[in-house]
């Protein structure tokens, strides 16, 4: 296909003939979403109909909507927890799915304190390959040129463990790296990437950042893009720079490599790429020594013509970090994706953020939607439950959280996402990621609840009582104002004996105790990833709840019904707590994180 001739798609002109594939597929996929999910659905229920899960719900063969619908319950992870743990163990029985399970991808949200473990499938690799390579097609639709030049990505695997049954467990986009479908992917000239495999796939955290980010600077004028998959781990990567420049420059200026890059793959792939260059040397040094690093990023990578990470959910707190760094450079979400399946992309991944949809894509799994109504109250057992909405029927405005039906074999699993609908795109919907139930505080991937925050304080208060002290209220705060972000938690003391309150001392060990009982994902931000900064404690003056209280009021809420908010990031409340705190304390140490897993 000649450069720079379009060939016509519905979604606009294409940017070569692979690409007009990509696009026609979506537009089909899109057109016959409907039929799609119930092919989808009769393919999992057929191929999966003598597992012991289905089995167990009498569907005698059938394959329809209505029988699935009538006989299986919506579910969440606790309640497959039996038999995750049977396969965990090394039960190859067909449980849950047909095809046998080939790993289990670790998901950021939590069980007890463990990442959730979600069994997959071998060929769910092509389904996930599938939607990859849908991206760029719809990116070339809106940005011409992407085949001259290059991405910076700042892409990392993460330890894997093995189960007491042998079976590997590790993260989705782990597994993704170390597939063949990633090592040895075609030469796309639209999709070429700074960072040789060899760095991507170096264990160590170091050096992998290490020589993705010298890689990425030795070629800095060819990069077109710059990305990571989430918001926070750009960041990470700017602030890597901050604290490693004057190492990367020596290197860029001798030709020479950092003797911290150990790995002899990665040693030998970088004697290819490392020459010599003095100029380029002084020009990274210029740049990073200035005081101010505004516009860092276009300074540095003079061609980027956008930034590649999520900025939606949780991670649109670093939009304005992202914009102080990049001086406003477009952010473009692409995908919407999880370890239980991918859904969707983005198909106007140059909107503003707080634009963004994603459609999902019919064809990656069965889709079903709970209406969630944000001021009912929720159903009880007694309650016939809520009816469940197809992909289809879900109503423009309306609230939804995510149920899905993966190959897999999760049946009506629900993600704990909720989604707002803000249009179609033919018959298929596109969705608003409005957020993640139930979580209070999040850096990273780190997602902690309400009442792990509340463990956390319990736990840590016990270094309190032989003081005689307690804490008699308390919210949070995820301050991403620094990099890598942290936990604030805001207390208010009792303190019954002041001739022998809680020490300096004291108080910096709670932060490390409410770090010791968080889940092992925050653990892991800290420990092994440094993307998430030792929790600070912040004490508040007696009484500071009860002004809170009174600006509440003041602003509307019903004295009978006020509860302390358990986090807060509303400017004025949060200056009203910063205003009246007495002391700061900060965790002395990391808490204690191993890849191996409680159970
Ligand atoms: P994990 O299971 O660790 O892969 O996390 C998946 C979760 O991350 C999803 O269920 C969402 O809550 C969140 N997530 C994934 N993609 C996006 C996105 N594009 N925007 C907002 N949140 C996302």
């Amino acid at each position: 296909m000649a450069v720079g001739s379009a060939v016509s798609s519905p979604l606009g002109p294409a940017a070569c003939d692979k690409d007009a594939k990509a696009l026609q597929f979506i537009e089909e996929t899109t057109r016959n979403a409907d039929l799609v999910q119930e092919r989808v659905l009769a393919e999992i229920l057929a191929r999966n109909a003598h597992t012991e899960y289905l089995k167990r719900f009498n569907l005698n063969g059938a394959t329809d909507r209505d029988t699935f619908k009538s006989k299986l319950p919506m579910i969440t992870y606790e309640d497959l927890q039996p038999e995750i743990q049977r396969i965990a163990n090394g039960d190859r029985s067909p449980i849950l799915s047909a095809h046998p399970i080939s790993e289990f991808l670790t998901s950021s949200g939590t069980s007890a304190g463990e990442r959730k473990l979600m069994p997959t499938i071998q060929e769910e690799l092509d389904r996930r390959q599938l939607l990859y390579s849908l991206l760029m097609p719809v990116m070339n639709l809106y940005v011409p040129g992407l085949d001259k030049g290059k991405g910076l990505y700042f892409l990392f695997v993460k330890s894997e463990t093995k189960t007491p049954g042998g079976l590997l467990a590790r993260p989705v986009l782990t597994s993704y790296y170390k597939s063949e479908h990633f090592k040895t992917r075609p030469y796309d000239p639209y999709n070429v990437y700074t960072s040789p495999n060899e760095a991507i796939l170096c264990p160590d955290s170091f050096q992998s950042m290490y020589t993705q980010m010298l890689c990425g600077l030795i070629q800095r004028n060819q990069v077109l893009r710059l990305g990571a998959v989430f918001a926070s781990g750009l960041l990470r990567a700017i602030r890597f720079l901050q604290l490693n420049w004057t190492q990367l420059v020596h290197d860029l200026k001798t030709g020479t490599l950092n003797p911290k890059i150990t790995d002899p793959a990665l040693k030998e792939t970088m004697t290819h790429i490392l020459k010599p260059d003095p100029e380029m040397s002084n020009f990274i040094t210029k740049e990073c020594s200035k005081e101010d690093w505004e516009g860092i990023l276009t300074r540095i990578w003079p061609n980027t013509k956008y930034l590649d990470v999520i900025v939606t959910g949780a991670m649109a707190q670093y939009i304005p970090t992202l914009d102080h760094y990049s001086g406003g450079l477009p952010l473009a979400c692409t995908m919407y994706a999880s370890s239980e399946c991918y859904f969707g992309l983005n198909l106007n991944p140059m909107c503003k953020p707080s634009e963004v949809s994603y459609t999902i894509m019919p064809n990656m799994a069965y889709f079903e939607f709970l209406p969630h109504d944000p001021n009912s109250a929720r159903w009880t057992a007694r309650d016939s439950p809520p009816k469940l909405v197809d992909l289809v029927d879900v109503e423009v405005g309306k609230e939804y959280e995510l149920v899905i039906s993966t190959y897999a074999g999760l049946c009506r699993y629900r993600v704990g996402d909720i989604l707002r609908v803000t249009g179609f795109h033919n018959s298929a919907p596109q969705f608003h990621f409005v957020r993640r139930k139930n979580v209070l505080l999040s850096i990273d991937s780190d997602k902690t609840d309400e009442a792990e925050l509340q463990k956390a304080v319990e736990n840590a208060s016990q270094l309190l009582k032989e003081f005689n002290t307690s804490v008699v209220e308390y919210t949070s705060y995820a301050d991403t104002k620094t990099i890598p972000g942290h936990y604030v938690i805001y207390w208010e003391l009792l303190v019954k004996d002041s001739a022998n309150s809680p020490s300096e001392e004291v108080l910096s060990q709670c932060c490390l105790a409410m770090e010791e009982s968080l889940n092992s994902v925050y653990r892991q931000g800290r420990v092994a990833d440094n993307s998430i900064g030792p929790l600070e404690i912040r004490v508040v003056k007696n009484g500071t709840f009860e002004e809170l209280m009174d600006y509440a009021i003041s602003r509307g809420a019903s004295i009978n019904q006020y509860k302390v908010p358990r986090c807060v990031n509303f400017t004025p409340i949060m200056e009203l707590l910063d205003s009246r705190v007495v002391s700061t304390h900060f965790s002395p140490a990391l808490p204690h994180w191993t890849p191996e897993r409680k159970r």
